[in-house]
């Protein structure tokens, strides 16, 4: 399944990367994305939903 950042609300501040860092990581812009090819089916991007202070991550 999809996992999808919306850069209009993501802050850059990392904290998807560090709960999650094969499925996430910030870009060379400051923001989250999600890494090419990653296994979004990770209990980790559960949590990095959950987490995420504005969010950003969605399904
Ligand atoms: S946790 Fe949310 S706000 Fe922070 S970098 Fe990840 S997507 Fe952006």
């Amino acid at each position: 399944m999809a996992v999808k950042v919306d850069l209009d609300l993501c802050t850059g501040c990392g904290l998807c990367a560090q709960i999650c860092p094969e499925v996430f990581e910030l870009g060379d812009d400051g923001y989250a994305h999600v890494v090419s090819g990653a296994d979004t089916s990770q209990d980790c991007v559960e949590e990095s939903i959950d987490q995420c202070p504005v969010g950003a991550i969605s399904r």
